[in-house]
């Protein structure tokens, strides 16, 4: 039979009563499972923040002859507002701060979905007119939404489950 260390008073008692003899203490022993808990969460969302990141830097757009444009140059400006989130999500992960990851994770969620919505009917736009146009342009027209949006969505995703994983305090 292990003993553990009272929470309050310090003294040695046995593990399995909870209820400290000294000084009547109820301890929590389950300690281990939230610290195993706040090291995924933190894993998962830097994990998260980082995606987020990077892929405001990837392809959102891939246009014709092999060229693409990131979220970074082609938002204009939405993509420097979602590495501010990023940002503000490595920081929230960091303080294990479940309100602050969960509201950065949606806010990152909602910015891109409205984006991919806008991106995803301009290229449409772009397809249709190009329907229209010459065979050779259609040769070369080739302009589909980038896997930028995916890594982005993926780590918005990412950050919201690690801010769930968090035990309310
Ligand atoms: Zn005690």
């Amino acid at each position: 039979m292990g003993t553990i260390q009272c929470q309050n008073c310090g003294k040695r008692i046995i593990e399995k009563e909870r209820i400290c003899p000294h000084c009547g203490h109820q301890n929590d022993t389950k300690s281990e499972t939230p610290e195993k808990n706040e090291t995924s969460s933190m894993i998962l969302g830097y994990i998260g923040a980082s995606l987020m990141f990077l892929g405001v830097f990837l392809p959102a757009i891939e246009l014709p002859l092999g060229k693409s444009m990131s979220y970074f140059n082609g938002g204009k400006g939405d993509g420097t507002f979602l590495i501010l989130v990023a940002i503000l999500a490595f920081y929230y992960v960091f303080r294990q701060s479940r309100r602050g990851m969960f509201m950065s994770g949606l806010t990152g969620v909602l910015l891109i979905g409205v984006d991919l919505i806008n991106t995803t009917s301009k290229v449409a736009d772009y397809k249709s007119k190009l329907a229209a146009s010459s065979n050779f342009a259609r040769l070369i027209g080739n302009v589909s939404v980038g896997y930028g949006f995916a890594v982005m969505s993926i780590g918005a995703v990412l950050v919201i489950i690690a801010a769930l994983m968090i035990r309310k305090a």
